[in-house]
């Protein structure tokens, strides 16, 4: 339920709905907005008075929110949420933030010649796993903390931000540590305790939609974040489990403009995972951000016949900086940028 304040309403008014609210035993989140403040009330169970709340002085009116949804929907919040990111990058705002590396950190000279390679090339963030969530308990896991340090001492190199993935409650805390963003992976998308500690932690998420996963599935997932009081989400397309094996998943660009419009929150679209073939990423790179994405990851690899994992969607260096001019001139078309990297 979101209570709109009159657009003159003043401080003391706002704090009186707080007040009415929490006496009410739910919680309140105001939400001062460029038109007027709103004030979201968390936790309701049916149970809310709402004409009480509307009879207070300076509320416009209270909205019940319609979508299962809350705290994620545009009802909620109806200007885009910017998530800012360490040295004034912006996701969800004009700019494109592409992130780009290796599927896994393998060792030092692989994930800082891939650094190297994705800053000249134009990213902003360095993607890249330390925990890799496999689908064999056979294949190659990570290099776990060792490869936080790799990624850690490749920033220091390159400025690139991190963005790597947590798998566990547990391990939130040492990757928002080490990382600038916790990626929570298709495979996690529905781990509840994975989310909560993620809601918890003090550094952006990005949250990628779980292999069968409807859109609504995956802002519900969302909200268990922001219900958690991380307000500083990015949700990533990465294609979904299909019927035809001809490509790994079945990229749903659609997702992109469905969830501009259902959601305030940022999209970015992940081509590599979505297709699983390198020679289809660039193209649906360009229709990505054609369709509006917020921003782009992508599997580059020094040498991608030798990757240990990923390999068959991993591009390499010099097919990565064609796909960054092309999809910087779709930008130009739909007027907006890709961001452009701050000097180390
Ligand atoms: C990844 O980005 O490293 C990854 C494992 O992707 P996904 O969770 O989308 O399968
Ligand atoms: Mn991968």
């Amino acid at each position: 339920m979101l209570i709109v304040m009159q657009k003159n309403a003043t401080p003391a008014q706002i704090q009186r709905v707080v007040h009415a609210i929490e006496e009410m035993g739910y919680q309140a989140r105001p939400m001062p907005g460029k038109q007027r403040t709103a004030v979201g009330l968390v936790g309701n169970d049916g149970k809310v008075d709402a004409s009480r709340l509307g009879a207070l002085e300076g509320v416009l009116e209270v909205i019940h929110v319609s979508q299962p949804y809350k705290q994620v929907s545009r009802e909620w919040k109806a200007e885009n949420t910017i998530v800012r990111l360490p040295g004034g990058l912006t996701v969800g705002g004009d700019e494109i933030v592409v992130m780009a590396g290796p599927c896994a950190v393998e060792s030092e000279a692989q994930i800082l010649e891939a650094a190297r390679a994705v800053r000249d090339a134009g990213a902003v963030m360095l993607r890249g796993g330390a925990f890799k969530p496999r689908t064999s308990p056979y294949s190659f896991q990570g290099l776990g903390r060792k490869g936080l340090e790799l990624l850690a001492k490749a920033r220091e190199e390159t400025g690139l931000l991190i963005v790597t993935e947590a798998v566990d409650a547990e391990g939130v805390e040492l990757v928002a540590r080490w990382g600038d963003v916790i990626q929570i992976g298709a495979r996690n998308m529905q781990n509840f305790a994975l989310l909560k500690a993620a809601g918890q932690a003090k550094k952006p998420v990005l949250l990628k939609r779980g292999i069968a996963a409807t859109i609504t599935e995956l802002l519900l997932a969302a909200e268990y974040l922001l219900a958690e009081g991380n307000t500083n989400v990015i949700l990533c397309e990465r294609g979904v489990r299909g019927f035809d094996p001809a490509t790994r998943n079945v990229f749903d660009l659609t997702a992109i403009p469905l969830v501009h419009r259902l959601s305030h929150l940022p999209i970015i679209a992940d081509p590599s995972h979505a297709t699983g073939l390198r020679d289809k990423v660039t193209p649906m790179a360009r229709a990505a951000v054609a369709a509006g994405a917020d921003g782009l990851m992508i599997e580059v690899h020094p040498d991608p016949d030798r990757a240990v994992s990923d390999g068959a969607q991993s591009i390499a260096p010099d097919q990565f900086a064609e796909l960054m001019r092309q999809c910087r001139a779709i930008a130009d078309v739909i007027g907006r940028r890709v961001a452009e990297p701050v000097e180390a």
